[in-house]
């Protein structure tokens, strides 16, 4: 294994840890990132190139540097309330940004493509466990707007020569094991962060979304799976292509659903703090159950999730935000972060 792969938002939560993993099997993870969301100091493992990816002199340039092999495209405004708030900004930034990049491919001859699509192309879809086949009805301007890459993405495989591996990702969480990188998001709006942050005291409680769902315990069921088991789907689809494999679409799920309340007694018992917990009103856009029913990513590229439990999860995201992030995480500005 060897040759640069570009990843696109490689300073971000799941690029970082893609780097880490493109590293260590061999390959030179080269990032571009515009630092708006990601951090600096999370590329460790491998160049970083500080350009926007609607800025295609730029995006020419870094191809022509690198020659990656293959590209990988995390980069994405990804946060359901914020896209509810301000859906222009959704589809302005996350489709340009990846037409952009898609046409830099294109010209500079690579073909090579694994996107990171997301279950919130679905939308809500009554109980069903949702596969590769599943209609897409996104409930929100953030899944509408990947939606519309996976099909902008189909045009260009169509009639321009890109090879594309598509993977529709469930809720992604925990942290590096071996603790050298770290989900951080500032301001934070995931749920198994926002927990860690009450059981850190940086926060004084956690604010339920919604207790009135259709679901056995009134909250949001969502299916939970391991950033490394995550990475680890990408590097087989990244064989799968640089075998010159067909593209294919992958949904990436643990196949087991867990609800916030779930979510709550896990982070508790992990930290062994209260985590104080308020019910608040529903927040918009949210499906009621988001659960991967799909075994194609196995069957096809040999995928297991191993560290995808619960508890593992909370237990590796526990101990990075205790330990990583006040001691390595500095602010883009070389200023320590709180
Ligand atoms: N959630 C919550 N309170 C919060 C943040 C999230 O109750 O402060 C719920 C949210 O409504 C959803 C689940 O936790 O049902 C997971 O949300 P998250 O934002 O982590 O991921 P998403 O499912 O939106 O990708």
């Amino acid at each position: 294994m060897s040759g640069n792969v570009l990843v696109a938002g490689g300073a971000g939560y799941i690029g970082a840890h893609a780097c880490k993993a493109l590293a260590r099997a061999g390959y030179t993870p080269v990032t571009v990132d515009n630092l708006t969301t990601g951090w600096a100091p999370a590329v460790r493992f491998g160049p970083l190139e500080v350009a926007d990816l609607m800025d295609r002199a730029r995006l020419d340039e870094v191809f022509a540097r690198w020659r990656p092999v293959a590209v990988m495209h995390f980069a994405s405004l990804s946060q359901v309330g914020e896209a509810e708030r301000d859906p222009g900004r959704y589809w302005r930034e996350n489709i340009n940004a990846s037409l952009t990049l898609i046409e830099a491919m294109i010209a500079a001859g690579c073909a090579n493509l694994i996107f990171s699509s997301t279950c919130a192309t679905y939308g809500d879809q009554d109980g069903v466990m949702l596969d590769e086949d599943t209609a897409q009805r996104p409930a929100n301007a953030y899944g509408a707007s990947k939606r519309a890459i996976e099909e902008m993405i189909g045009h260009f495989a169509a009639s321009a020569g890109l090879r594309p591996v598509i993977f529709r990702y469930f809720n992604v969480a925990g942290a590096d094991p071996e603790g050298e990188t770290a989900e951080f998001h500032d301001p934070e709006t995931h749920l198994i962060l926002l927990l860690l942050d009450v059981a850190a005291g940086r926060r004084p409680s956690l604010t339920l979304f919604g207790t009135d769902y259709p679901t056995p315990d009134g909250t949001c069921i969502r299916d939970y799976l391991h950033v490394s088991d995550l990475v680890e789907a990408h590097l087989l689809g990244l064989e799968r292509l640089l075998a010159g494999e067909v593209s294919r679409v992958f949904c990436l799920g643990s196949g087991r659903g867990f609800s916030v309340r779930e979510v709550i007694e896990a982070a508790r018992a992990v930290t062994g703090h209260a985590i104080p917990v308020a019910v608040g009103p529903r927040r918009p856009g949210d499906a009621a159950r988001l659960v991967c029913g799909s075994h194609r990513a196995g069957r096809e590229l040999g995928w297991q999730p191993a560290r995808s439990s619960l508890a593992a999860m909370i237990e590796d995201g526990w101990r990075a935000h205790r330990d990583l992030l006040p001691r390595f995480w500095h602010r883009n500005d070389g200023k320590e972060s709180e």
